[in-house]
């Protein structure tokens, strides 16, 4: 299989959480980062959810009350995010092709800021696209537990299923950064 020939460095994300919620959004400012892409499907909802929930409208706010940009950045169909960010003064792009970068520079030109690689955040649940795709870039990414599992579609479920032979190489090859970040929390 695939995860046969990757090496293992690109797909260890910089810091793991179990939701979207646990992760500490003004010690990302103090680090410096300035915006987040975020992935919508399993990390800010799930996919039987196609409006935002009061709950994470108010936890986008509150980021962006720190100083950090928010954009979503999503491989599913353009019009789940158009309906998603509906009636929203949230921006986001669909199709991104993670773990293509493309996407991220696409998702990067919906700012009017010009954002240096040092200060951009990638968030999404997925070790085969979120974090590689992040990594690839150079930015600094953060992976989540996805909301549920039961709804995803067959593609999804396929780069699970390379991700469980990922992090078993992970743990076999990275044994500090797998126990550092908690990876066996990983679901
Ligand atoms: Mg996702």
């Amino acid at each position: 299989m695939i995860h046969k020939l990757l090496k293992t460095k690109k797909f260890i994300p910089n810091e793991f959480h179990d939701t979207f919620f646990d992760i500490d959004f003004n010690k990302l400012y103090q680090k410096g980062y300035r915006v987040i892409l975020t992935d919508l499907d399993n990390t800010l909802v799930t996919y039987e959810e196609y409006i935002p929930t009061e709950k994470i409208m108010n936890k986008l706010d509150s980021i962006r009350n720190i100083g950090i940009e928010v954009f979503i950045m999503s491989n599913n169909h353009p019009p789940r995010i158009d309906k998603f960010l509906e009636g929203t003064d949230y921006l986001g792009i669909g199709d991104a092709k993670k773990p293509l970068k493309s996407g991220i520079k696409r998702a990067l030109k919906l700012s009017k800021n010009q954002y240096s690689v040092n200060e951009v955040v990638v968030i999404g649940d997925q070790l085969m696209t979120d974090v590689y795709g992040a990594n690839r870039f150079g930015a600094y990414n953060i992976l989540v537990n996805p909301l549920k599992r039961k709804t995803e579609k067959w593609y999804t479920r396929l780069n699970r299923k390379i991700e469980v032979k990922m992090l078993e190489k992970i743990k076999r090859k990275n044994i500090k950064e797998y126990n550092e970040l908690n990876l066996s929390k990983r679901v």
